[in-house]
């Protein structure tokens, strides 16, 4: 199934789905990926693993520290990365965001380096317990008071917060602007992480359970004078420029999990002998996987033609928040069908597929909900904003 799009790919692009599959095939076997996920640990020698070979810094610029290439080449490293393990791909679009908004904003370079090499990490902090769909509803606070930041407020559902180095927090720094929206005076601000007034819990969730997910409590933690993202009041703008990418790499997630889920499920059926012969000869097995296998190609396409528009500068947002709506949707259809013909086994826990099963849950709703990813590409169509 990968192999669809090799028909469009270029030979670089080809070369590194080959090396992101061998690392993969050397250091995270599935007995491995299985543990960490029921411990609900995160493997830090692999994230290394996938710094020291280029993984990390992809999509920003050489010059800074990064690996250069643009989001079709992360595309397919978060995609075979969630074919295997959809946590570590959460994680890796996430660290991500935070490198992209940097690099947008043109400012903090020199943090490129560390978070592309693996050796630090920053976490991506915008949701919390009264906003995760609707940010303008934070409640956390930023003061500027002797010479330096003050944070006061809670995060919620944080990935990697409790390994981060720096956690790039959203927050309230200044009142609305009057007759302008409440994104106005929201600001993006770096808090070093390892402070007494940092302290992040992991919470134990039943999808994504290696992803490092964690509760943040910001209680009078400090933050340098010089550590706004973007300009003073216009976080919202900061993160603005890097909402497209963070849709497509959210869709590649559900193509791994996808692409993850299908080959098992394959396998299975061609294997799994009832009334005296593999249950892959029945139609009420192959119809639903043969349309789950042209939905993931449909999706798969969508994603890659919303990946090189935005490489090549194009507008993109439609395209897009279709792309993340097709293949979640698809990829939630596809784990259902998929786990269902596996029987009892589709939900064992010595099977991959109860984790894809559960794993596919998260791309409804995260990094935004799909219902708003309508009602967003609704207003594309020229129809009038409905939230
Ligand atoms: C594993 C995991 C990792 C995460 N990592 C991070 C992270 O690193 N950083 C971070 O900031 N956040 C993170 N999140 C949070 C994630 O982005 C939010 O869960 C997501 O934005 C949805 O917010 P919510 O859960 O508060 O749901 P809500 O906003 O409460 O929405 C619940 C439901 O209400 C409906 N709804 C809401 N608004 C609308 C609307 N306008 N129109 C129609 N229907 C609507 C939808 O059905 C939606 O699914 C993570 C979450 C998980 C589970």
């Amino acid at each position: 199934m990968t192999e669809i799009l090799h028909a469009f790919r270029e030979e670089h692009e080809i070369a590194l789905t080959e090396s992101m599959q061998g690392l993969i095939s050397r250091h995270l076997p599935e007995e491995r990926v299985a543990e960490a996920d029921r411990n609900r640990t995160f493997l830090r020698d692999v994230w290394k693993t996938l710094g020291e070979n280029g993984m990390l810094g992809l999509g920003m610029p050489v010059d800074c520290g990064g690996s250069g290439g643009g989001v079709a080449e992360s595309t397919i490293v978060t995609r075979e990365l969630a074919r295997v393990f959809p946590s570590m791909a959460v994680d890796y679009v996430l660290c991500g965001m935070v490198g992209r908004t940097i690099i947008d904003s043109g400012q903090h370079t020199d943090l490129i380096a560390g978070l592309a090499s693996g050796e630090r990490i920053y976490s991506y902090a915008l949701s919390e317990p009264g906003g995760g769909s609707d940010l303008l509803a934070l409640r956390t606070q930023a003061k500027f008071e002797d010479g330096s930041w003050r944070i006061n407020g809670q995060k919620l559902w944080i990935s990697l917060a409790n390994e981060a180095d720096l956690i790039f927090v959203l927050a309230r720094t200044d009142k609305p602007e009057e007759g302008r929206s409440q994104a106005s005076g929201l600001s993006l601000l770096i808090v070093p992480a390892d402070q007494p007034g940092v302290q992040a819990n992991k919470v134990n969730l039943a999808i994504m359970r290696a992803a490092g997910t964690c509760e943040v409590f910001f209680t009078d933690a400090i933050a340098p004078a010089d550590s706004i993202v973007g300009e003073r009041g216009r976080g919202l703008h900061a993160l603005r420029g890097t909402l497209d990418v963070e849709r497509v790499l959210s869709a590649a997630i559900s193509l791994g999990i996808g692409h993850g889920a299908l080959d098992l499920v394959l396998r299975y059926v061609n294997e799994r002998e009832a009334f005296g012969g593999p249950i892959s000869r029945y139609q009420a097995v192959q119809h639903p996987l043969a349309e789950s296998a042209a939905e993931l190609t449909a999706a798969s396409l969508l994603v890659e033609h919303a990946a090189r528009l935005i490489d090549a500068g194009k507008p993109a947002s439609q395209e897009s928040a279709m792309a993340k709506l097709v293949a979640a949707e698809c990829v939630s259809r596809l784990v259902d069908h998929a786990s269902r013909v596996m029987g009892a086994m589709g939900i064992a826990e010595e099977s991959a597929m109860q984790r894809f099963l559960r794993d596919a849950r998260l791309q409804l709703f995260s990094p935004v909900n799909n219902d708003l990813v309508r009602s967003i590409i609704a207003q594309g169509l020229g129809m009038p904003r409905s939230y």
